[in-house]
């Protein structure tokens, strides 16, 4: 029993060490958090924290503004190897004014694209930008364009529901966040410290 156990793990050893052996490159990745279920926002803030461990400078731009203060703001504001941008003020979304969405959307493109030609920054979070594509308010392109020319050490993550296929073409890695259950569905309210 221990014997076969020891065979097996041992197995197991060598095929993640021939892997590990042949994965040499070092470079900055894009990552891409997708899908239903709860956790691409909070994933890309666990990362954003490793980061900041490691004495990194990193940036933060939101899209969407959701709650006014969330957690995550209020944590990391004050740190000074983060910038926090909040944007998404003056959104309409589909029901009134597109011209006034694009509008607001450009805003937040402005201030995020600067970083992808920063290479003092490490890590850049582009949190819910991808509804930006998915409304059609900024094109893909530009955005696709100033990702692959970005310092090649940076590493770039971008969370939201539904990703545009320019993206994902790009992508180092994808995880997509799979709704199986959520606590809201079972009537709790959004909790402070949790959703927010
Ligand atoms: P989180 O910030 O908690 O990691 P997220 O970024 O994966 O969530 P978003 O699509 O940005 O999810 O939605 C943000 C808010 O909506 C959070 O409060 C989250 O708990 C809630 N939420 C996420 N997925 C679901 C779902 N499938 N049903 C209901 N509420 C959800
Ligand atoms: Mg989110």
């Amino acid at each position: 029993m221990t014997d076969k156990h020891q065979q097996k793990m041992a197995a197991k050893k060598a095929v993640m060490d021939a892997k590990i052996a042949k994965a040499t490159e070092e470079r900055g990745i894009l990552i891409l958090m997708k899908g239903n279920g709860k956790g691409k926002s909070s994933s890309a803030f666990g990362t954003l924290a490793r980061s900041l461990g490691h004495g990194k400078r990193c940036a933060v731009v939101q899209f969407l503004k959701g709650r006014n203060e969330t957690g995550e703001y209020k944590f990391f504001r004050d740190h000074p190897m983060v910038d926090w941008h909040v944007m998404g003020d003056g959104f309409t979304w589909e029901t009134q004014n597109k011209e006034q969405d694009i509008a607001a959307a450009e805003r937040a493109w402005e201030t995020a694209k600067p970083y992808l030609s920063n290479p003092d920054y490490d890590l850049l979070i582009f949190d819910e930008m991808s509804y930006m594509f998915k409304y059609q308010y900024l094109d893909v392109e530009p955005v696709v364009a100033a990702l692959q020319q970005r310092p090649p050490h940076q590493n770039v993550i971008i969370t939201g529901r539904t990703m545009a296929t320019p993206l994902q073409d790009i992508a180092d890695t994808i995880s997509s966040v799979q709704d199986e259950r959520h606590a809201f569905r079972l009537g709790v309210k959004a909790q402070l410290g949790i959703e927010f």
